[in-house]
């Protein structure tokens, strides 16, 4: 992360006024000027550490669409790079879509755009962040609109390429538009749970601090996090409305400025202290979730009769947790991003969207493809190998099969979950080690289709039963 240089301000500054000359006095429904909405939607990029182009893109985001200026123009004055990112948020012509389909082939569009650029993805993001927290000047049906599908599409995309803070506040932006009498509940004991913990968790932070001092502990910090109102509602749902049994409501976090092993044996401290609830304990820094985030989580007893919750990370895992693939946009000269590891898993999954929306066809498809395939809840399970692969809740072994390859699903012969022989239709669940045994004359069948959950997995047992009946006529 560094400041801005005098060449970046030059070209942000252009962008402005360029922007200000064309958007002139045009006012947003809220009253505001135009101009206020690109100076916001340029913070929030700022906020995400992002380049001078992307900054620049973000204050031009809108120009296209709303104002006379012609692609041609805006490529003179700012290049090519700037005009691909402005005209990859910008929405498809209102003339030759309508409605429904409109957004929805804006929106693969959207994809096609990030496939080539993920900055593109990074504007359109915070672009919505601000649209979400002006909602309450648009009408009331557009407004649901927004709401659902900033809960439903882009915060699910957030949250995939880590950006966890972006994820957090959209959701709870979002969520008293969907939901108010839930959102009030939630908020209300979010403040109770906070407030009757607040205590405890001081008290716990200063005995570990000073035992990490005494213990040597020099680089470290600590913070207390309070959890977002819209995960806290869904986790309450899980747990059927019993607040007894969340323990994450408000935690304390400590983060290390050195390596991993000193995550571990700060832990191995605090179970000294504190006697933790077992079961509760999850090392996401040995498992990560398949968006990267990384933490160790334990649930220990305060000794003053409160259960508290105790997250521990390095300060990298940190920043990663909380930006996501804007921590790692680092662009070199060619404008690519330098690859690395976390950072290469995020891109390999906008491929996989890019290359899956190739093969849907038709707008209202893709809107529901999209939000079973992608982004509505999911289960996590393991190859015998201990690979995680993430999939739609109550997938079958066929649609692991073809996650794996198409050629593992093709020749699916039978399947074991845990270790034990089971029929293709069975639900997976989280935490499932799946094992798919192949016999290369095993081939799909019609059954399949009654339970198969992916689109990916249909399509190709389609294609399969298709051959097989070409076949069959020669
Ligand atoms: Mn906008």
């Amino acid at each position: 992360m560094r400041s801005p240089t005098e060449k970046d301000r030059e070209l942000i500054s252009r962008a402005l006024e360029f922007a200000r000359k064309a958007h002139g006095d045009n006012k947003r429904m809220s009253g505001e000027p135009c101009l206020a909405h690109l100076i916001e939607t340029a913070k929030n990029l700022a906020n995400l550490k992002a380049d001078k182009e992307t900054i620049s893109a973000g204050i031009l985001h809108d120009i296209l669409e709303d104002t006379d200026i012609k692609r041609e123009e805006l490529e003179k004055e700012f290049g090519g790079t700037i005009v691909f990112l402005v005209d990859g948020v910008t929405k498809l012509g209102k003339i030759k879509y309508r409605g429904l389909e409109r957004h929805a082939e804006s929106l693969r569009k959207l994809f096609v755009a990030t496939a080539k650029d993920v900055r593109v993805l990074l504007i359109k993001l915070a672009d919505r962040l601000h649209n979400i927290k002006t909602l309450q000047y648009i009408n009331p049906e557009k407004r649901r609109r927004i709401a659902l599908e900033t809960l439903e599409i882009y915060a699910p995309i957030a949250n995939r390429l880590g950006m966890g803070h972006m994820k957090g506040t959209l959701e709870d932006e979002a969520f008293p538009y969907l939901k108010p009498k839930e959102y009030a509940e939630t908020l209300e004991l979010r403040q109770k749970k906070t407030h009757e913990l607040a205590k405890t968790l001081e008290k716990v932070n200063r005995i570990i601090c000073k035992k990490l001092a005494k213990e040597g502990f020099t680089k470290f910090w600590t913070d207390f996090r309070v959890k977002h109102l819209y995960s806290l509602h869904k986790k309450l749902e899980r747990y059927e409305k019993d607040i007894g049994k969340i323990f994450d409501i408000s935690a304390l976090r400590i983060i290390t400025l050195n390596n991993k092993d000193e995550c571990y044996r700060i832990l191995g401290i605090i179970h000294n202290m504190f006697k933790p609830l077992p079961e509760r304990l999850k090392d996401y820094i040995a498992v990560p979730k398949p968006n990267g985030y990384q933490s160790i989580h334990t649930v220990v007893f305060s000794g003053d009769g409160e259960i508290i919750e105790i997250q521990i990370r390095t300060e990298e895992m940190h920043w990663e947790a909380e930006f996501g693939i804007a921590s790692h946009l680092v662009y070199d000269e060619a404008n690519k991003p330098k690859s690395g590891g976390s950072l290469d898993k995020k891109i390999k999954w906008i491929k996989q969207l890019f290359n899956w929306q190739k093969n849907i066809e038709g707008s209202e498809d893709f809107l529901e493809n999209l939000k079973t395939d992608f982004f509505n809840d999911r289960i996590f399970v393991f190859t015998p190998k201990g690979d995680v692969i993430e999939l739609p809740i109550d997938s079958s072994p066929i649609d692991f099969a073809f996650q794996i390859h198409s050629e593992v699903g093709n020749h699916a012969f039978g399947a074991k979950v845990n270790g034990k022989m089971v029929s293709f239709d069975t639900k997976l669940k989280n935490n499932d080690i799946v094992e798919i045994i192949v016999k290369e004359k095993s081939e799909p069948s019609q059954k399949w289709l009654e339970f198969a959950k992916t689109t990916d997995a249909v399509k190709h047992i389609k294609i399969a039963l298709e051959e097989k009946s070409k076949c069959r006529n020669l």
